[in-house]
């Protein structure tokens, strides 16, 4: 296999050379498009205005370091009414705009990082050939940001043990997307009705039969139905089944 043949977006970067030093692969690359579209405007061009040198980390390969150094360009935007007057050309499948990596190398640490953590994942990471830190990786998580949940429209409402028969909260799920979405501090109908006026897209609540929640939930989304939830609904009937049961046993005679 080629070194060509392993970098990011091979039908986008001509290798034009290979150097093995130390462990350490280094590939030096061009973009072979001739046309980059500027970022503002969509705007295509191939006027370069000049060139500059990104050094990128990738993913490891036979247990070598890879490192691209990427030979870009910055190119002059062709429409007069943009305002970016010169951009630099863009290959997201490769790298982000300042990144120091390449964007499946990234992923990967990323991955590595939200499985083990910080400084734990460092140790595998580095172990296969991606140079990084614990600090590297927690930033990586932390860019990768956590997108806030959409309103859902059939929630589910029940209660969750922090410490159990001590502590109580409330655990919210979207019972479409079959996801938990919030997690209440406390097992309330004031903490209830609070989150359910925020989110006021709720069509459906399915939930615990507590009363604070029957109440938070009347409060909180008064148009929303209110439905008992499977779980609790066959818990009752296996609870009432049991005592019918041990009573009929009592009742029927023996021989
Ligand atoms: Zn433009």
């Amino acid at each position: 296999m080629r070194f060509a043949a392993a970098s990011p977006e091979p039908e986008s970067l001509i290798c034009r050379s290979v150097q093995v030093e130390d462990g350490v692969a280094t590939l030096l690359v061009e973009s072979g498009r001739q046309t980059a579209h500027c970022p503002s405007c969509g705007e295509p061009s191939r006027r370069v205005h000049s060139r500059y040198v990104r050094n990128l980390k990738d993913l490891s390969w036979h247990g070598l370091q890879v490192r691209l150094v990427w030979r870009s360009r910055k190119l002059f935007c062709r429409n007069a009414g943009c305002q970016q007057r010169v951009f630099t050309e863009r290959l997201p499948k490769v790298a982000q705009p300042h990144a120091r990596q390449t964007t499946r190398s990234e992923e990967a640490l990323r991955a590595i990082a939200m499985a083990c953590g910080g400084l734990p994942g460092a140790r595998p990471a580095n172990r296969l050939g991606m140079a990084t830190s614990g600090d590297s990786l927690l930033r990586l998580l932390r860019r990768a940001g956590h997108k806030k949940p959409a309103c859902p429209q059939v929630l589910g409402v029940d209660d969750i043990a922090f410490r159990k028969r001590a502590t109580y909260g409330t655990i919210l799920c979207d019972l479409v997307r079959r996801r938990p979405i919030h997690l209440l501090p406390e097992r309330s109908k004031e903490s209830l009705s609070a989150w359910l006026s925020k989110h006021s897209g709720v069509k459906i609540i399915s939930r615990d039969r507590g009363e604070y929640y029957r109440q938070g939930a009347s409060e909180g989304a008064p148009h929303a139905l209110q439905v008992a939830d499977r779980w609790h609904l066959l818990c009752n009937l296996r609870e009432a089944l049991v005592r019918w049961l041990g009573r009929c046993s009592r009742e029927w005679p023996m021989d």
